[in-house]
């Protein structure tokens, strides 16, 4: 079936379904995972199907690029090697020396390195503002301001940023509006339909779903930007092999029952440590408490399987948690089956200490898995004391 034919479809039938047909010669339901690195060509320059080198393309590539492009709701995906070589693929095709883009106050501590550490020697500026407060962002924004930069939920305060509105934003000064969209995952969350040029995705994280595998993926309706992502694929070649394509696709297929298993425990445990008296804050945006909870409900399906936690007993508290936990297991990463616990400042945005995206010391970020919820519930109360 073409992949046409799953454009009315559910979300879980197209997460199934697009981006491959059953193989005409042999009926094989699954892509095959296609191991080679060349294809013959019938005369010179006959490619077949376009194939020619696996950098540029490669079947089970394609056929977790459509898939992903389904699931989005947009026209054409590109898959990379990794979250962080689709953020410098994008950062390369849209930004030139002297433009300027606005990122996050509250931002994955690799992208912020990126653009810091990196871009800003190559003559890119970039100033902070939140997500959460369209009127900084708008107040942000330059003649120069060529992208604008979101994550929501943001990575790992949890902030909310209204997709809707910050895509007028960008686009009333002619710029573009990437919205990282790997916490809430597609199942959660479309930001093509609410106006975003560029989705990104750490495939890494949910789509994967099994922490077995790494890997980055970009979506667009734009044709341009589409192209020039498929140059710089091929002309810098931060590509995934069809190994880890096929694993990216067979995590898809169940994306939808896992987020929605993600979501449940979460909220569980959300309201459970609410009421734990080591806690100071809960940070989740399923609860009415969070600053950003109408916005979210808006834009998500549902609120998602990370949550935050800040606690009376500072740093060495959060450090205690995160090596009291059994279930939970202390590591960077997110997204997958287990659940995972971990202390931000130290960790997965050590990068940011001292900057405007610094994160607070007493702060522990889970990623609530899909294990029985008493087993999570039993495991926070014994490691919190
Ligand atoms: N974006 C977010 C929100 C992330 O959490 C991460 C990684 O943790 C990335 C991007 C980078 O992805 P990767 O680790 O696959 O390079």
């Amino acid at each position: 079936m073409s992949d046409s034919a799953f454009d009315n479809a559910g979300f879980s039938t197209k997460a199934i379904h697009a981006g491959y047909d059953p193989d005409p010669q042999t009926g094989a339901v699954n892509v095959p995972i296609y191991t080679s690195s060349t294809f013959m060509q019938d005369g010179v320059g006959g490619m077949r199907n376009g194939y020619e080198y696996a950098r540029t393309g490669n079947p089970t590539r394609a056929a977790l690029e459509a898939n992903i492009a389904a699931i989005e709701a947009g026209q054409f995906g590109r898959a990379f090697s990794s979250g962080m070589a689709a953020t410098d693929c994008t950062l390369r095709t849209v930004l030139r020396p002297g433009d300027h883009l606005v990122i996050p106050n509250d931002a994955y501590g690799g992208t912020f390195r990126l653009i810091d550490k990196v871009f800003k020697h190559w003559g890119i500026e970039h100033s902070v503002a939140a997500v959460s407060d369209p009127d900084a962002v708008r107040a942000a924004m330059r003649p120069n301001t060529k992208l604008v930069w979101v994550e929501t939920p943001t990575n790992p305060l949890l902030n909310i940023g209204d997709i809707a509105a910050l895509a007028d934003i960008a686009h009333e000064s002619g710029a573009k509006l990437v919205v990282d969209n790997t916490f809430a995952s597609p199942y959660l969350q479309q930001p093509i339909t609410l106006g975003a040029d560029i989705v990104l995705h750490s495939t890494t994280k949910y789509l994967g779903g099994h922490s077995d595998v790494v890997g980055g993926a970009l979506v667009t309706n734009d044709e341009e930007l589409h192209a020039g992502f498929g140059f710089l694929q091929n002309g810098a070649g931060a590509v995934p092999g069809p190994m880890d394509c096929y694993l990216t696709l067979r995590g898809i297929k169940t994306l939808a029952i896992r987020m929605e298993r993600h979501s449940d425990n979460a909220e569980k445990i959300a309201d459970f440590l609410v009421g734990h008296s080591a806690v100071s804050q809960v940070i989740y945006p399923g609860l009415e408490s969070h600053p950003g909870h109408k916005v979210a409900e808006k834009q998500m399906r549902r609120f998602g399987g990370m949550l935050s936690v800040r606690l009376h007993g500072g740093a060495d508290a959060a450090r205690e948690l995160c090596a009291g936990t059994k279930v939970f297991t202390l590591a960077e990463s997110l997204g997958g089956v287990e659940s995972l616990i971990e202390h931000p400042a130290a960790m997965t945005h050590a990068s940011t200490e001292g900057s405007e995206l610094e994160v607070p010391a007493d702060l522990v970020r889970l990623s609530v898995g899909i294990e029985d919820i008493e087993d999570l519930l039993a495991d926070l109360e014994q490691a919190l004391g």
